[in-house]
């Protein structure tokens, strides 16, 4: 069982999309957990072996609790009643109180749009008794969602990942097989992956969203409902050493 559960389409999604949350949660104390909808099989580079030996790696980096690795056919993620029995079975069986995934319409991936609609029908059909699976229904608390790297429009939640901007770089870097190595890995680049726009948008992207909420590194999320505030002192004060 973990506290959270982050739902991917591929392996290194999690990582790329919330690896500094995934630290944030880690160091708070609570139990975190990333399910991958494929095994990343489409991939230009890389193979299911090479992928599932990094995401182990990245596992070590992030100190994951739980991770499990579906088998719905990466490229072709589609919202049927079986990609849907066993996402339920997943939130069934680890029991998460907040669930994170893909924000539908920000997304160019189709895997990433439909892995987020996925899930948020899951996260509701989960909790109900008559849907019979492998486990017991459990509804989680929350849905929250994480987009891809590239963001339009203003999101509703930053976390501070200041402190695990590295950390998080580290477990992207544990996808060998995705992201470059070498000068010549460079020079032969294919994919935007392995692009170094990628790394220069990643960094970007955080410093960016982070300046929203004056801070140094940030990562986006986006709900639903509005949020419960108990804090409304710490919540909003700004941090001082952010000029
Ligand atoms: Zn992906």
């Amino acid at each position: 069982m973990v506290d959270i559960l982050a739902i991917g389409a591929h392996p290194d999604d999690v990582e790329i999309s919330m690896g500094g949350a995934m630290c944030v949660l880690k160091k708070q104390g609570y139990k975190i957990g990333i399910c991958d909808l494929s095994r990343g099989e489409t991939g230009t580079y890389g193979s299911p072996e090479i992928r599932k030996k990094e995401l182990e790696a990245a596992n070590r980096i992030l100190s994951i609790d739980k991770r499990i690795t579906l088998d719905l056919p990466d490229g072709n993620i589609q919202n049927t009643e079986e990609a849907r029995v066993k996402v339920i079975d997943v939130i069934r069986e680890l029991r998460p109180e907040i669930v994170y995934s893909f924000v539908t319409d920000l997304t160019r991936h189709p895997d990433h749009a439909h892995a987020g609609q996925i899930v948020k029908e899951c996260v509701y059909l989960a909790g109900l008794e008559k849907i019979k699976t492998h486990f017991d229904p459990f509804r989680p608390s929350q849905l929250i969602y994480f987009p891809e790297l590239f963001i339009n429009r203003k999101p509703d939640i930053v976390i501070d990942i200041t402190e695990y901007f590295e950390q998080k770089v580290e477990a992207i870097k544990a996808y060998g097989s995705q992201v470059i190595s070498t000068d010549k890995e460079r020079a032969e680049a294919k994919t935007f992956l392995r692009s170094d726009n990628f790394w220069d948008i990643l960094t970007t992207r955080a410093k960016f969203v982070g300046s929203m909420v004056s801070i140094k590194y940030g990562e986006p999320f986006y709900c639903d409902l509005p949020i419960r505030v108990t804090d409304m002192y710490r919540t909003f004060i700004k941090d001082k050493s952010y000029k």
